[in-house]
C-alpha cells in the first residue's frame, strides 16, 4: 500500500474505534487528576528536584516520590528506586526479600516471563533461588482464566510461602490478566489461606483501567520505570508497592540490612521520575490507542490479532499473529524504520541474554529498551507473533504503524 492508501485506511479504521478511544480518554482523565491531588498532597516543590550522591542519606526528594507513587497506586507504601536496573531485577529483589530456604514459590499463571527463568531456577543457574533451597511449582491458566480448583486444592494441601501472578503475558499466547479476573482469584485465594503473600508482577498494566492490583487485595505488585509509570522520561528504575511490612523487607535486600531504604542516593533523577508519573496517564492512554487502532487495522487486512479492538484491555500490549517469520520481521523493521531514533538502522534475529528463542526488537527509543515508546518485538518461534507497545504520543505511534503497514503490504 502507498502512504497515501495507509493513510485513508486508517482514518477509516479510526472512526471505526472512536468509542473505545473515548473510554481510554476517561482513565486518562482520572489518573491524570490522581496523580495531580497527590503531588499537591505531598506539597511537592522545585527542592524536591535536589539530588544527593554518596550514601544518598536525607534524599527528601526521593522519599516524598515514593509517597506520591504509593498514593497514586493505592498502596501502604511502595519503594521507587534508580537502583533497580529494570523490572525483572525489582522482581528478582522481592523475590529474595520475602522467600527463605525450604519456601515454597507458586506460579499461578503458567511459566513466568523469561528473564525470571534463571531467577527461580527453572533454567539452571548457580544464583538462583532454586540453589538457595526454594521450591517452585507452578498451575497454568485454564484457556484464558485461573485453573481455580486446581489453586484450591494444591493450597489445601501445600503451603505455599509466595504466590506469583503476572498479569501480561510476557512472549506467550494467553490473554493478559484483567483486573476483575485478579480480584476474583484473589478473593479465593484468601478464604482458603490468610498468609500467603500475593505478589503480582504488574509490568504493562499501570493506569490501564481504573484499578491497580493492591487496590483489589494484593500484597505487592512490581514494575518498571521504564514501561508505564515513568512516562517515558524516567531513564531507567522500577518501583515496588503494596505493604509496608513487604516494601521495608525489600529496601533491606535491595541496598542492605539495616540500612534499608534510607540509603540510595537519586543522582540527579528525582525531576525525571517525578516528571514521566506526571506525563504518564497521557503517555499510556496514547499507548492503549495506538494499541486499538493496530488490533482494528491489522484484523482488517487479515492478521489475528489480540486482544481485539474492542476487547476489555489489560495492558498496553497488542499481539499480531502473522504465521510467517518474514512477516514478522518485515513489521518490526517498519517500525524501526518509523521511530526517531535509529530509523536508519534495520534490526535482525538475535540472541539475547536471558531469552531462549532469537529475538527480533525494533527499538528506536530515546532510552535503551523502553517499551513504553513505540516498539516491536517477538521470539522466532511458531506462531510468529509480534508484541507491540507504547507510543509517547499518538501522532508519532500512528507514523510509526505506518511505517510498518508500509514494509508489511510491500
Ligand atoms: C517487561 C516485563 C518484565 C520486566 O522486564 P524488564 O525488561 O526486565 O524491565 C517482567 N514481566 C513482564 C510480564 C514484562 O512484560
Amino acid at each position: 500500500m502507498s502512504y497515501e492508501e495507509i493513510q485513508t485506511f486508517l482514518e477509516k479504521c479510526e472512526k471505526k474505534v472512536k468509542p473505545e478511544f473515548q473510554k481510554v480518554e476517561q482513565w486518562e482523565f482520572a489518573h491524570t487528576k490522581k496523580v495531580l491531588e497527590a503531588f499537591q498532597k505531598y506539597h511537592l516543590s522545585a527542592s524536591h528536584f535536589d539530588s544527593t550522591t554518596g550514601y544518598g542519606y536525607d534524599d527528601l526528594g526521593r522519599d516524598t516520590i515514593e509517597k506520591v507513587f504509593a498514593e497514586v497506586l493505592g498502596s501502604e507504601d511502595a519503594l521507587v528506586r534508580s537502583q533497580f536496573i529494570s523490572g525483572s531485577h525489582a522482581l528478582t529483589v522481592a523475590l529474595f526479600a520475602y522467600l527463605r530456604p525450604g519456601d515454597l514459590l507458586l506460579s499461578i499463571t503458567g511459566t513466568p516471563y523469561d528473564t525470571l527463568h534463571e531467577v527461580i531456577g527453572i533454567k539452571e543457574n548457580p544464583s538462583s533461588l532454586k540453589s538457595f533451597g526454594v521450591q517452585y511449582d507452578q498451575i497454568d491458566l485454564k484457556g484464558n482464566d485461573f485453573d481455580e480448583k486446581k489453586i484450591v486444592s494444591y493450597l489445601q494441601t501445600h503451603t505455599v510461602k509466595l504466590i506469583e501472578i503476572q498479569r501480561s503475558k510476557g512472549y506467550s499466547t494467553r490473554q493478559s490478566i484483567t483486573i476483575d479476573k485478579l480480584e476474583k482469584i484473589i478473593k479465593t485465594i484468601r478464604k482458603i489461606d490468610k498468609k500467603v503473600i500475593i505478589m503480582v508482577d504488574n509490568c504493562y498494566c499501570e493506569m490501564v483501567g481504573e484499578k491497580e492490583p493492591t487496590m483489589v487485595g494484593a500484597d505487592i505488585m512490581v514494575g518498571s520505570l521504564i514501561k508505564n509509570l515513568g512516562g517515558g522520561i524516567a531513564p531507567n528504575g522500577a518501583y515496588i508497592a503494596g505493604k509496608k511490612e513487604l516494601v521495608e523487607l525489600a529496601a533491606e535486600r535491595l541496598t542492605l540490612p539495616g540500612e534499608g531504604r534510607e540509603v540510595g542516593p537519586s543522582l540527579g533523577m528525582n525531576k525525571s521520575i517525578l516528571q514521566g508519573l506526571f506525563f504518564a496517564p497521557s503517555v499510556v492512554a496514547s499507548s492503549l490507542k495506538i494499541a486499538i487502532l493496530t488490533s482494528y487495522a491489522l484484523e482488517q487486512l487479515g492478521y489475528e490479532v489480540e486482544p481485539k479492538w474492542n476487547d476489555r484491555r489489560a495492558d498496553i500490549v497488542q499481539n499480531i499473529c502473522f504465521h510467517n517469520s518474514e512477516k514478522l520481521v518485515r513489521y518490526c523493521q517498519g517500525i524501526q524504520k518509523g521511530s526517531p531514533i535509529d530509523a536508519f538502522a534495520v534490526p535482525e534475529p538475535w540472541d539475547m541474554p536471558g531469552y531462549e528463542d532469537k529475538v527480533i526488537m525494533a527499538a528506536g527509543s530515546f532510552t535503551q529498551g523502553s517499551s513504553i515508546e513505540l516498539s516491536c518485538d517477538g521470539p522466532i518461534r511458531e506462531p510468529y507473533i509480534a508484541y507491540q507497545q507504547g507510543g509517547l504520543t499518538y501522532s508519532y505511534g500512528k507514523l510509526g504503524l505506518m511505517s510498518a503497514i508500509q514494509e508489511l503490504t510491500k
